[in-house]
């Protein structure tokens, strides 16, 4: 599962979940990106810090795993190049999925070499219940691309990562949106204070 992880919070946690048990995965990789492709035009926190937060999240669940390998990889940050390196790190009988908000498949055609992402993995799309899936259907179908996507009903798909940073930013709680370590290590380390961090 890829993101920014600006911070993590329950909707991506739940997301996995759901997808690991649905699809029956040995593991769920959690990968904040080091310099995401679109996001260039707002202050992303520091790397570490959101490393730090996905591990804090990940770590008292026994298949979910933070990985280092975006954070370390210089430059813009493109799935299709992450996906490209875990090919290579792992046995060929190994299977990936990756996993998305079903928003973000709209877009998934118009990524960086889109057509090896649809080699390298199956896609996974957390849908909000009652969600419209016609416009993500249409937009992969009429790029031709060989996408292999299985939709999924993720209840908690209205938190987003934009609505913690802004509800810190005006002293509103994010408790209960995300798990108690990362409300600590947002407070402790003053994240999320300033508008530039919007
Ligand atoms: P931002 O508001 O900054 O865009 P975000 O909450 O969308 O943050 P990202 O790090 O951008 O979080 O998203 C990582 C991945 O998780 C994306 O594929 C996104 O579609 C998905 N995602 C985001 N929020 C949810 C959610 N509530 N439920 C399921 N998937 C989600
Ligand atoms: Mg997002």
């Amino acid at each position: 599962m890829g993101g920014t992880f600006d911070p993590i919070h329950f909707g991506h946690l739940v997301a996995a979940e759901t997808a690991a048990t649905v699809l029956g995965l040995d593991a769920v990789i959690f990968m904040p990106a080091g310099a995401p492709a679109f996001k260039q035009d707002r202050d992303v926190s520091d790397p570490e810090d959101r490393f730090a937060m996905t591990l804090l999240a990940t770590s008292d669940n026994a298949r979910f795993y933070a990985s280092r390998l975006e954070i370390e990889r210089p430059g813009v940050t493109y799935t299709a190049d992450t996906l490209e390196q875990l090919r290579e790190l792992y046995p060929d009988n190994v299977e990936f999925y990756f996993i998305t908000g079903a928003d973000a498949l709209v877009d998934i055609v118009t990524w960086h070499e889109a057509g090896r992402v649809a080699r390298l993995a199956k896609l996974v799309g957390a849908t909000r219940p009652g969600y419209d899936l016609e416009r993500a259907r249409r937009a992969i179908a009429e790029s031709g691309l060989p996408f292999d996507v299985t939709y999924l009903e993720v209840p908690a798909l209205a938190i987003s990562s934009s609505d913690l940073r802004a509800r810190t930013r005006e002293g509103m709680p994010v408790r209960y949106l995300t798990n108690d370590s990362v409300v600590g290590y947002i407070s402790k380390h003053g994240l999320y204070r300033t508008k530039g961090d919007a």
